[in-house]
């Protein structure tokens, strides 16, 4: 490709001066914005070993990471600067691409919403539509409400600074789904949907149709749940002969797409109780006040829908460490969380089963774990040979199908979970459709048909969330609570 004069003169410039950090930082950028991403990351890796901890070369070096789809090593750059309090909004912005690059939903609406709190100019339409959030503070009509009364010390910020014009548009909507663009367009890209804007109000009220006997395999996580959650409301004489309550919340954990929603909504069905799940877009608000009011709505709705199991997913983002929590605003919704878990009185939150869901349980504020919050910790592992083939099973009920040998595909599909093998029935069923519309009648599936999707497919990240749990579990289990992990992380993934 012809690259342009101002180009060359660039790079010709660099060469003569290799020690100039304003121009090779410059280049690097001009090479990152025309997409020559491979010279753009050489440039600043040299950019970066003269000046090893220049915060907007390292931005640009993880933005040409991100669209290489190498969202692992823009993670790895970015993260000595995440560590550190008041670090550069861009950097932020950087990382929720990464991370929603790596389907990390929750840690990626974290920070970009810390990011764009502390400087709304930072604002990413791109990551703003894909995290179903605005874009940017957009100026309020009235001046902003007061806080909401939460139990944190500290007195309410001023409300986020409002540009004027309003910098960013809101976001167009997407009902195809994401835009195309850099973003996610690496391996394994793409993001998960998100079911509803902000501003929506509160989550919808469902009656779960699912049972425990919709999901396979997890026989110790379903026992635990039914002691925990089940049986006290089933049989509350016996719980009350002990001078036991029910209460409390149960955090599922795990690799993402393990069951754990899938899971949620079945022990609603179980139960007979309504199932509110709620999203972080139903929350998250960039008004002062307002996701902690969100989040009191989302409560009082179960409460008056009891019983009722009231499932927060990507939790994490909800109820981050405070001392990771870098404004104010987000330090007052996790004090509103733990509020609302506590309730105002003894009784406020019987028959309220409360479930949450997170693909990264050491994010979470240790506060979060006390009694009568979510004081047990369950773990969703990723299914192995036997409960691969019972969830095949379970997904291939109900369909035209021939006499399947799921073992042989639950060996195909290692590391796999739940979601990758829906994802490959999905496909399956859909050339079978096919080829039976071609054919006027339908043809049932065969083993041969799931073993070709299931051959195209890839599973999604099990094993770099391993790694990870790994390192938490090695080095900072001091109180035990990753014990149940132990086994998994040793073995070979
Ligand atoms: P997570 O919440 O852990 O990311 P989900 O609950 O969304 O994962 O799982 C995605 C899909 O995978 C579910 O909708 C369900 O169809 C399927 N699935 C996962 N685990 C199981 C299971 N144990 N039994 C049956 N289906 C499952």
């Amino acid at each position: 490709m012809l690259e342009d004069a101002g180009l060359q003169a660039l790079r010709e410039a660099a060469r003569l001066s290799p020690d100039n950090l304003p121009l090779r930082r410059h280049l690097g950028e001009q090479l990152l914005a025309k997409g020559h991403l491979a010279d753009a990351e050489t440039e600043l890796r040299a950019a970066l070993m003269l000046a090893p901890r220049d915060p907007d070369v390292t931005a640009s070096l993880a933005e040409t990471f991100v669209r290489r789809g190498s969202y692992g090593e823009a993670l790895a750059a970015l993260e000595p600067f995440l560590a550190t309090p008041g670090y550069p909004p861009r950097l932020g912005v950087v990382a929720a691409r990464a991370l929603l690059g790596e389907g990390d939903f929750g840690r990626a609406a974290y920070r970009y919403y810390d990011a764009v709190t502390r400087d709304p100019s930072s604002a990413d339409p791109e990551v703003a539509t894909a995290l179903a959030l605005p874009a940017a503070p957009t100026p309020a009509p009235a001046p902003a409400p007061p806080p909401a009364p939460t139990p944190a010390p500290a007195p309410a910020p001023p409300p986020a600074p409002t540009p004027s014009p309003a910098p960013a548009p809101p976001p167009a909507p997407s009902p195809a789904g994401p835009p195309a663009s850099s973003l996610g367009a690496g391996a394994g890209g793409g993001y998960p949907a998100t079911a509803a804007g902000p501003g929506d109000g509160p989550a919808e009220v469902e009656r779960a149709r699912t049972t425990f006997a919709d999901v396979a395999g997890m026989d110790a996580v379903k026992e635990s749940l039914r002691v925990k959650l089940l049986l006290p409301l089933q049989q509350p004489e016996l719980f009350a002969a002990y001078g036991k309550r029910a209460g409390g919340g149960v955090l599922l954990y795990g690799p993402p797409g393990a069951g754990k929603t899938h899971l949620a909504r079945a022990a609603a069905g179980e139960l007979g109780a309504a199932f509110i799940s709620v999203g972080l877009a139903d929350i998250l608000d960039m008004y002062i006040g307002s996701s902690e009011r969100n989040l009191r709505a989302t409560f009082d709705l179960a409460r008056r829908n009891r019983p009722c199991v009231l499932f927060f997913d990507e939790v994490d983002a909800l109820a981050a460490r405070r001392s990771d929590a870098r404004n104010t605003h987000n330090r007052q919704i996790v004090n509103q969380f733990l509020a609302e878990l506590d309730g105002v009185d003894q009784n406020a939150n019987d028959g309220v089963l409360v479930l949450a869901a997170t693909n990264a349980p050491w994010y979470i504020d240790v506060a979060f774990r006390r009694p009568g919050r979510f004081d047990q910790l369950v773990f969703v592992p990723p299914p192995d040979a036997g409960a691969r083939a019972a969830i095949l099973r379970i997904l291939c009920r109900d369909k035209p199908v021939a006499d399947l040998d799921f073992d042989a595909v639950a060996r195909a599909t290692e590391h796999m979970v739940g979601a990758d093998l829906k994802g490959v029935v999905d496909r399956a069923v859909e050339v079978k459709l096919h080829e039976s519309m071609r054919a006027g009648h339908p043809i049932p599936m065969t083993t041969m048909d799931l073993l070709a999707a299931a051959k195209a497919a890839r599973p999604t990240a099990v094993r770099e969330w391993m790694a990870t749990a790994r390192n938490y579990v090695l080095h900072s289990n001091e109180s035990g609570a990753w014990d149940d992990l132990l086994p998994w992380v040793k073995g070979k993934w």
